[in-house]
């Protein structure tokens, strides 16, 4: 009987030398198979730091694979998807095994799992490492529950895991959660000095690739002109060491602040490497503890920021696999309208919607609060068609991949899936931004008239939402406080209100 002949195809988000794909590797027989695909870049409308981060860390990646003398494959600017290309070389190579990490896009599993099939090819699909949560502990803990929240989930996986748990199971710091002491803005007098996230200078690949993606991608949306992101395994710890040595001291308390011009606040700016398998979580969770005790932090900014990695990523993507392919079509609200075309310019009066959208453009990037509660919030209260939102978060982002970027589009900030993960829609008016950013100072609306020429988009539609909404919000104890400042609102003006929706609504290109 012949030998098997083995493959083994890893993704662009999965870049780890010792990660699963990798495992029992046989350097005699074995190959490994990368490949750079055009289409994949182009079947969402990608910012160019973003193609250019994944291309390049993927080459840096392949630079790896070759100094430890793994045979390698690297197909670069192929014409074929990912899975055509595959195919070509399984069948040009009598391939008979293959091994590959679970892919992050649900899409791209099923056609390796349906390849497979039409070629009779041995499928080795193997699960990611890089979370703490496999797919099957997830669904066990979904069993039975009427209702599927962080909260609960996170915590088990505190005791799964025993972080941040005392020697009986209990919290540390006595409580679960900190929430109520990361939420602060910054002062009136703005963010003080921050120290800036560490930023690497282009290599001679990133800035082949830089050059590459200019020429071949000038249509595409975004700037790559500042592009420092890490593209490799060392840059990626760098980063890591960097952010828990400087900025990890004030990250919870300011978590939620917006400030004009402070693109990164104290946010680590680590999911690119994370999402990218150039750091695994563990790491990141183990070394943001070392320096809780090293430099004595506060439980809440440890606790806030290890919430993230071991509750919401976790959580996020045991849903995300629990849901598709549903969650990419849910419209809760059926909402049909277009998305204004200055998401994809920041061409707008809103000063909160041009600083976050003129950030993601420039880097790539915007934290959490500017995506869920201006982005997010913004395109929820205009009514604006799901997949329309969640294809510009996909695009636009440079950590924007599928398992994550999509239950928290589609779930978290939409509301498409009606609640199935939040217990309520995260909306809000002009007066959260206002207290939590200077955005207002400088916007032509203003953020406490509810309708009228100077009144706040926002404001108008929130308030429009909660009228349209109103049985639902008052049906059920969660929501039922937010419809009650309605009944402060008289009729005439609530009647004025939903008039200027109406306006803004049929003119969102213009706002
Ligand atoms: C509408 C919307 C879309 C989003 N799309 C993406 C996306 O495509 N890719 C992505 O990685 N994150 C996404 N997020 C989550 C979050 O905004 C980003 O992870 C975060 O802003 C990345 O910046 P950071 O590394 O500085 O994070 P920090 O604020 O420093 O947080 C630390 C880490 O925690 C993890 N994390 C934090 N919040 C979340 C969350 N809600 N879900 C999953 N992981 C989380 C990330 O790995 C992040 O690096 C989205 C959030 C919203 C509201
Ligand atoms: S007034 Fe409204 S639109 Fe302008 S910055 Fe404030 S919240 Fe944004």
């Amino acid at each position: 009987m012949n030998s098997p002949n083995r493959l083994v195809l890893i993704l662009g988000d999965q870049l780890d030398l010792n990660g699963a794909a990798l495992k029992n590797f046989n350097f005699e027989t074995d190959e490994v198979f990368m490949v750079e695909s055009i289409p994949e870049a182009q079947y969402v409308w990608s910012h160019k730091a973003k193609i250019a981060l994944f291309l390049s860390a993927m080459r840096h990646f392949a630079k790896s694979l070759k100094e430890s003398n793994h045979p390698l494959t690297y197909i670069q600017g192929s014409h074929l998807s990912i899975v055509e290309a595959l195919k070509e070389k399984v069948i040009q190579d009598r391939i008979t095994h293959l091994i590959c990490v679970e892919p992050g896009e649900w899409r791209l599993k099923q056609q390796i799992e349906v390849l497979s099939k039409e070629l009779d090819l041995h499928l080795d699909m193997r699960e990611d490492d890089h979370f703490f949560c496999s797919h099957q502990e997830f669904i066990a803990w979904t069993a039975g529950k009427k209702e599927l929240r962080l909260e609960y989930f996170y915590r088990l996986m505190r005791k799964t895991h025993d972080i941040l748990v005392d020697a009986d199971g209990n919290p540390e710091g006595g409580q679960w959660n900190f929430d109520q002491d990361n939420r602060k803005p910054y002062s009136k007098k703005g963010p003080g000095i921050i120290d800036e996230p560490v930023m690497f200078e282009p290599d001679s690949i990133t800035q082949e690739v830089i050059t590459f993606v200019k020429k071949n991608y000038s249509s595409h949306p975004g700037s790559i002109e500042e592009f420092w992101w890490p593209v490799n395994r060392l840059q990626a710890l760098e980063a890591l060491n960097y952010f828990v040595e400087y900025r990890l001291r004030n990250f919870g308390v300011y978590q939620d602040a917006m400030w004009t011009k402070t693109p990164y606040g104290w946010h680590s700016i680590l999911s690119s490497s994370l999402n990218l398998k150039l750091l695994n979580p563990r790491e990141v969770i183990s070394a943001v503890l070392v320096a809780w005790t090293k430099y004595s932090l506060d439980i809440a900014t440890i606790e806030g920021f290890i919430r993230q990695i071991l509750g919401w990523r976790e959580f996020v993507r045991g849903m995300y696999y629990l849901d598709m392919p549903q969650m990419a079509q849910d419209n809760y609200y059926a909402h049909q309208r277009a998305l204004p075309s200055w998401y994809w310019n920041g061409k707008t009066h809103m000063a909160c919607m041009q600083d976050a959208i003129g950030q993601t453009l420039q880097y790539g990037y915007a934290h959490h609060i500017q995506r869920l509660m201006v982005t997010g919030n913004f395109a929820l209260l205009a009514e604006i068609l799901p997949s329309e939102v969640c294809d510009w978060y996909l695009a636009i982002y440079v950590d924007a991949i599928e398992w994550v970027e999509l239950p928290n589009t589609a779930g978290m900030a939409l509301f498409a899936n009606g609640g199935r993960f939040t217990s309520k829609p995260y909306i809000a008016s002009g007066a959260y931004i206002k207290r939590m950013s200077n955005y207002c100072d400088s916007c032509k609306y203003k953020p406490d008239v509810r309708f009228g020429e100077v009144a706040c988009p926002i404001t108008t539609l929130y308030w429009n939402f909660l009228i349209k909404h109103r049985s639902q919000f008052e049906s059920s104890p969660r929501t039922k406080l937010m419809t009650a400042n309605l009944k402060r609102i008289s009729d005439e003006d609530q009647a004025l209100i939903v008039g200027h929706a109406e306006h803004l609504l049929n003119n969102l290109d213009n706002l």
